[in-house]
């Protein structure tokens, strides 16, 4: 029986190519590809800069530390993330702290984040940065989110690894209402180029601080220089940032991926609404539609009815992966891993992400994916909600 992964990257001998003229080509690394990619990929997704890096973990610490957050800031995301939209804050000095999700969507609740603000605002003790993160997809409330942010002054950094090509209320995500959007290019993500990440932004100031930061934190532009050049061979270092670049190759795979993205986006939209049809009377809780909104269905995580004599997501998740398939969850809640206990957070402070944790699975879901393997997914599951 072969085995049916939860996700797979797609490269095409298209892409491949891409790649091989870029290492015949006399850049390996900052050559004319990673602008290229940045300029179309800002533009795919209607933002004024792209901003290319190594990784997207890479993306929230650099967008972080361009926002000046810093020891004494304090920094809130969603609990149900992959662990680097939390630990970007710790590498910057800054505290970390979490906003319980809206078990609908998944992401994080409004009305808890207001609640939480209302709380903070008079400990004095409100958010520089609040990172919101499009689960599976799916864009958050970005508008409502930046509403709160224009009133209590906070950055809002969109954490998009999970959303290339996703749109809300009929714009791409990207720059429309969050000050900075971050993607991820890593393997099993939306496009890949690899290892890769980008940020977006309609703020200049941000965007110039982002290129500094990814490269060093040196400049060759005179515009930029503290002093007068004395020369061409002159170079400053205003600040102090990392090497964080993208090289050639992985920018012409992006390129080249980036040209597939909306065609890979509707086989992924095909095989969602095929799930939705085909498991529609099975005890599970499916992903919820948005009408305003379309997911780049990243991820297809359902969640095992709580009823009397339902079976456990662990019983579920083992028949699954006996059966070659890729089953994954996604994710465990961040307070919860022994890091976070380790420095102050315990279980039963986000209630809404541990009750979605217990039940939830993620199946496979990826463009190369073929209706008999879609099948074979979906009657692996009836056999494993049903009597053992
Ligand atoms: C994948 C992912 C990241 C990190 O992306 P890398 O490119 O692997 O560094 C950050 N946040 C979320 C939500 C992710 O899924």
């Amino acid at each position: 029986m072969d085995f049916i992964p939860y996700s797979r990257h797609e490269v095409t001998t298209e892409d491949v190519d891409a790649v091989a003229r870029a290492l015949r080509s006399d850049f390996l690394t900052q050559g004319a590809l990673v602008p290229d990619f940045e300029a179309k990929f800002a533009l795919r997704h209607a933002a004024r800069h792209g901003v290319a890096v190594s990784n997207a973990t890479a993306a929230l610490h650099v967008i972080l530390l361009a926002c000046d957050i810093g020891s004494g800031s304090s920094v809130w995301t969603s609990p149900i993330s992959f662990v680097a939209s939390a630990n970007c804050a710790l590498y910057c000095g800054a505290t970390i702290d979490f906003v319980d999700i809206d078990p609908e969507s998944r992401n994080m609740s409004v009305p808890a984040l207001k609640l939480k603000l209302i709380a903070a605002k008079r400990l004095e003790k409100l958010p520089s940065a609040v990172i919101p993160v499009d689960f599976a997809g799916m864009p958050a409330d970005l508008k409502e989110m930046r509403e709160l942010a224009d009133e209590y002054g906070f950055w809002l950094i969109e954490d998009a690894s999970h959303a290339t090509g996703a749109a809300y209320q009929g714009l791409p995500i990207g720059a429309a209402y969050a000050h900075a959007s971050i993607f991820s290019f890593h393997a099993v993500k939306i496009i890949t180029t690899g290892e890769g990440g980008m940020v977006l932004t309609n703020d200049d100031d941000l965007a110039r601080r982002l290129r500094l930061l990814r490269s060093h934190g040196i400049t060759r532009d005179p515009q930029m220089m503290k002093g007068e050049s004395p020369g061409p061979w002159y170079y400053e270092q205003t600040a102090l940032g990392f090497n964080y670049r993208m090289t050639e190759a992985q920018a012409a795979l992006g390129i080249s991926q980036l040209a597939r993205l909306d065609e890979m986006q509707v086989r992924r939209e095909r095989l969602a609404a095929r799930y939705d049809e085909l498991l529609a009377d099975e005890p599970l809780i499916l992903p919820r539609r948005l009408p305003d909104r379309r997911s780049a269905w990243h991820l297809y995580a359902i969640e095992i009815e709580a009823h009397r004599g339902a079976p456990s997501r662990a019983h579920v998740f083992e028949r699954m992966r006996n059966a070659a398939i890729g089953v994954n969850v996604h994710y465990i809640p961040i307070h919860l891993q022994p890091y976070y206990a380790s420095i102050g957070f315990s279980s039963g402070s986000f209630p809404a992400s541990e009750r979605y944790y217990a039940r939830a699975i993620s199946i496979p879901l990826f463009p190369g994916m073929s209706n008999s393997q879609q099948d074979r997914v979906v009657e692996t599951l009836r056999h494993a909600l049903g009597p053992s």
